[in-house]
This record gives structure tokens, sequence and C-alpha cells, in this order.
């Protein structure tokens, strides 16, 4: 460990749209944001070509592009950005208390303020043709994704109430949407799995599992095989979307922080407060509802808001947030 402790007033832990998002309303504020970016500078976002619902660019934009411009807005108003993880945090339980953070397992961090924005990621099959072909028809977001497959056909994987959702949503848009439950029966709400047996063009194949996914450079079939008679079937699709889950990036904060049974943090109200006094949370690291980059944005202005209050209830900061906008 190096000797030398950086005390900063608010460390924002995570550089997705949640994390820039608070890094501009923080900097603006005056309260001299550090970002630490973590394994995925510009998270989700910069792992999906198109996206066209965020407000604010008609013709739509490119993930990573998007994600750089949100770094350049961050960075105008002096946030400082850093490429690096945090590795352990030592949160205080006093109000008005230093949190202490670790990055990269050694540089010190005291921190007055803490704005956690780590996300979530999907979770995915991990097979090789899946992996290949994301990006190029394999998605873990209907909602994001749905649209580009509008009129055509494809499949979902999964059988929880997201999945039902999802598969849902996705027969609106879809010409024919096939849907793979593992199992003979899904885990979704009764009331969800009506809803999907009610939509004509939704085929629901149970015991049924990917075994490969068709195409080179984009999808163009799916191989499916029964679990329980080995029989295989090729069908052509031209997306699969996968809605097996997501698993919130807060292993660090485990016993610290309250979270619910997946590891979501637990926000007071409608407000981004934590259990702990000085620390929030934004974004999808405490949203498994919504899981969107407007939502994200949405809570990560808040967080900002939230901290800079709570520096001005300590006497940190001389004027709440609201009194310069
Ligand atoms: C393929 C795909 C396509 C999508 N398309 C759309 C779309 O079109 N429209 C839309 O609105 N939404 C879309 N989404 C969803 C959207 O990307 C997410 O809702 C949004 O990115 C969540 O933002 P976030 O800031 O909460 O977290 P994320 O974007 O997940 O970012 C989390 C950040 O935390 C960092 N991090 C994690 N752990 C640490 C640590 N220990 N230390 C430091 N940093 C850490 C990561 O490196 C990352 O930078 C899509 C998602 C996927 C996967």
């Amino acid at each position: 460990m190096s000797d030398k402790i950086e005390r900063v007033k608010t460390l924002i832990i995570g550089s997705g749209p949640a994390g820039y998002t608070a890094a501009i309303y923080a900097a603006r504020a005056d309260l001299k944001p550090v970002m630490y970016t973590g394994m995925e500078p510009g998270g989700q976002l910069t792992t999906t070509t198109e996206v066209d619902n965020f407000p604010g660019y008609p013709e739509g934009i490119d993930g990573p592009t998007m994600m750089v411009q949100l770094q350049q807005q961050a960075e105008r108003f002096g946030t400082e950005v850093r490429i690096g993880m945090i590795t352990s945090v030592e949160f205080s339980k006093e109000k008005g208390g230093i949190h202490k953070v670790v990055a990269d397992g050694e540089k010190q961090i005291e921190a007055e303020t803490i704005i956690i924005s780590t996300g979530a990621s999907a979770k995915y099959l991990n097979i090789p043709s899946e992996q290949r072909l994301r990006g190029g028809g394999v998605s873990a977001c209907a909602v994001c994704d749905g649209f580009f497959y509008k009129g055509q056909d494809v499949a979902i994987v999964g059988a929880g109430d997201t999945a039902a959702e999802e598969a849902s949503y996705l027969a609106n848009i879809c010409n024919k949407v096939t849907m793979l439950v593992r199992r003979d029966e899904m885990r979704a709400s009764k009331a969800m799995q009506h809803r999907v047996h009610s939509l004509k063009n939704i085929d629901v194949r149970y015991n049924t599992e990917v075994d490969e996914i068709l195409g080179e450079q984009v999808v163009e079939g799916l191989r499916m095989v029964n679990n329980q008679t080995g029989e295989k079937e090729e069908i052509a699709i031209t997306g699969i979307f996968i809605a097996i889950g997501h698993k919130p990036n807060t292993d660090i904060f485990k016993g610290q922080l309250d979270m619910d049974e997946t590891g979501y943090l637990i926000t007071q109200g409608k407000s981004t407060k934590t259990n702990l006094p000085g620390v929030f949370a934004s974004g999808d690291a405490q949203d498994k509802e919504y899981r969107q980059a407007v939502t994200a944005a949405g809570s990560g202005c808040m967080a900002a808001l939230d901290a800079e209050r709570y520096l001005a209830s300590i006497g940190s900061v001389e004027e709440a947030i609201a009194d310069k906008y």
C-alpha cells in the first residue's frame, strides 16, 4: 500500500450513464469529483452499436460514441476520470464520517461522499457462438434492441418474469417469437405466463435449450435441443434475446450496504440514499426494474444532488445545489 492517502469530496465508482451524469452535476456544483471507471470504461452501452432511445439523438447514436461524449461533458466541468477499479471499501457509519476505499488494490483514498454507479451485468449462456454474435443479433435487452427486429422472427431464452415480459414486448413488434424454457414450466408468475400463452405469435418450447446460434457475422438461425429427448431442431431467426437474469456489480459492498437477495442496492424512498450517511447509489446497481440508460442517468443526477445536500448538511459545502441551477 502507498502511504500517502488522498482525500476527495466526492468519489464516483463506475463510468456508465449513471456515473457520468452524477459527475456532470457534481462537478458543476464544485464537488471536484474523482471517478474510477472500472473494468468497462463507459459501461454497458459500449457493448452495443445503436442506441435509438436516448433523448436528444434524433438519428440515434452508437453506444461507444455516446459514452465518449458523456465523458467529455463530465471532464469539461472538472471531473477527474481515472482508469481503475475500486477493490475494497470501508464505509463510515457516522454522519460526517470519512469513507475509506482502496483503488487497484493499493491506492488509499478517503472520501466525504461516495456515489456508487457500478451497474449490473447481464448473464449470458457463455457458449462460443453467442459470444461471437453479441451485437450481431445476440442481445440481452429486448426493450433496447427489439425494435431492430420489427416484423422478423426472433427467439428468447429464459423463464422468469423478465423473460416473459420481454417475450410479450417482442411479440408486439416481431413476426414470431420462439421462447426457450429449460424446465417443463416457467418460473414467471401465473399472470405473466398467462400473458405469454395468450399471445398467438409466441411459441413456447419447454425442456428446450440452445445448442448453437447459427451465423458467421450475424444471427441467421438457431439450433435447439430438447433436454429430455436429445432431439435437435433448427429454425431461421435474425435475433436472439438472452433473458436469464442480471448480476449487479455490488460484491465489494456486501456486509456494509443493504441489498436485496440478488445483490441490488437498496435506496431509501425516492432518494439515492443507502443505509449509510454519505453513500449514494444510482443506476442499474440499485434498479432491477427499468435498467435503461436514461433512467440510470436520471438517478445519477439524483445521487449528485443528494451528495451535495448531504455535504451542505454537514457544513462541507456552503450552499445547496438547488441554489446553483
Ligand atoms: C447490449 C446492451 C444494449 C443496451 N442498449 C440500450 C439502449 O439502446 N438504450 C438504453 O436505454 N439502455 C440500453 N441498455 C441498458 C443500459 O446499457 C444500462 O441500463 C445502463 O448502461 C446502466 O448504466 P449504469 O451507469 O447504471 O451502469 P453500467 O453502464 O453498467 O456501468 C457500470 C460501470 O461501473 C464500473 N464498475 C463496476 N464495478 C466497478 C468497481 N469495482 N470499480 C470501479 N468501477 C466499477 C464498470 O466498469 C462500468 O463503467 C443496453 C444494455 C446492453 C447490455
